[in-house]
């Protein structure tokens, strides 16, 4: 039913194609990153929160229709449905049924509840494509409460000490998800432009953030104990050293490698991921029952190699044009 071709993964029967590279007729978007939202083609199809998402990356004047959780509709005879992909906002699996066939393709997704995204949910195929972006047994990630309860505290203890927190994740999802566990009796929250955006659009879908965005006018000494949500990419620019004094914490999970927050010149780092650890993709794996299992997104040679040698099942690799981290700024 599905074929990986250069402009990304095309269903035949259904004639439209899933987060591709590519202009194409018919784009169906599992979410807003930019690795799978990409500008150009004549009409999507998302999940209802992603739509205001895509308009503000893409174009207002773009062509997109939305459909519901679970809401089921036909494709030129394709059944096709979104499904929770826990992942960020709006984020979805797609589920494919044609002639007894089921596919599914994740985009990118997780396991562990944000707090803020609809929890992933589990949807039974023969055929699952996965991401596979920490799909190394070094990369396990904490629940993200507890990840949230550190960051509290250290910007508890930096406001104690007179300096503000500057937080760098993705502007879209990563943030989010930190406003939203942040706690308020800690001090005032700020927010670049990246993320301030991000969180305007999203009040169409009826989201709601704490946090002022800093603008030209914003008195920066009036910034004080203060937590500032940026992009990574505001990392080490004039914008961010007019802050100071602060201290700066990279939230990815990236985070979890030895010696990555030192490699990038921050002072602390915080293993939060929107992705599955090395656990949660083996667990969904064997959970949707999947006897052929399509790899993408990061190791895709090892982790396809594992899937069948442990676990017994068809495993392919499947190559991307595009990567996470190509998507933080707008
Ligand atoms: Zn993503
Ligand atoms: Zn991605």
């Amino acid at each position: 039913m599905l074929k990986f071709t250069d402009k990304g993964m095309y269903c035949q029967p259904g004639k439209f194609y899933i987060d591709p590279w590519r202009p194409v007729d018919k784009a169906l978007i599992t979410h807003g990153h930019s690795d799978h939202a990409r500008w150009g083609s004549k009409a999507y199809l998302c999940q209802h929160d992603t739509k205001p998402i895509l308009k503000l990356r893409l174009g207002a004047d773009i062509s997109v229709e939305s459909v519901s959780y679970g809401e089921p509709i036909s494709i030129n005879g394709v059944k096709v449905s979104f499904h929770p992909a826990g992942h960020i906002i709006g984020s979805a699996q797609i589920r494919m049924e044609y002639k007894g066939e089921i596919w599914v393709v994740t985009g990118d997704y997780k396991l562990a509840d944000d707090g803020i995204s609809a929890p992933f949910e589990l949807v039974k195929c023969h055929h699952f494509v996965t991401e596979s972006t920490f799909g190394l047994p070094i990369y396990r990630f904490d629940p993200p409460e507890k990840t949230y309860a550190e960051i509290n505290q250290w910007w508890a203890q930096n406001a104690a000490n007179g300096i503000n927190t500057v937080l760098l994740g993705y502007a879209l999802g990563k943030s989010q998800a930190i406003l939203n566990a942040l706690d308020p009796g800690n001090g005032p929250i700020f927010l670049h432009g990246a993320v301030a955006n991000v969180n305007d659009a999203l009040t169409e879908s009826g989201y709601h953030f704490p946090g002022s965005r800093i603008t030209a006018e914003t008195d920066r000494k009036s910034i004080q104990s203060a937590l500032i949500m940026a992009p990574p990419s505001a990392f080490g620019t004039p914008w961010l050293r007019k802050l100071a004094p602060y201290k700066v914490a990279m939230c990815s999970g990236w985070m979890a490698l030895r010696g990555a927050r030192r490699r990038k010149g921050v002072d602390k780092g915080f293993a939060l991921s929107d992705h599955c650890d090395w656990n949660q993709l083996n667990e969904a794996i064997l959970a949707t029952g999947a006897e052929h299992v399509y790899v993408t997104h990061g190791y895709e040679s090892a982790f396809s190699r594992w899937v069948r040698e442990v676990h017994q099942l068809s495993a392919y690799e499947v190559k991307t044009l595009f990567h996470e981290g190509e998507d933080e700024d707008l």
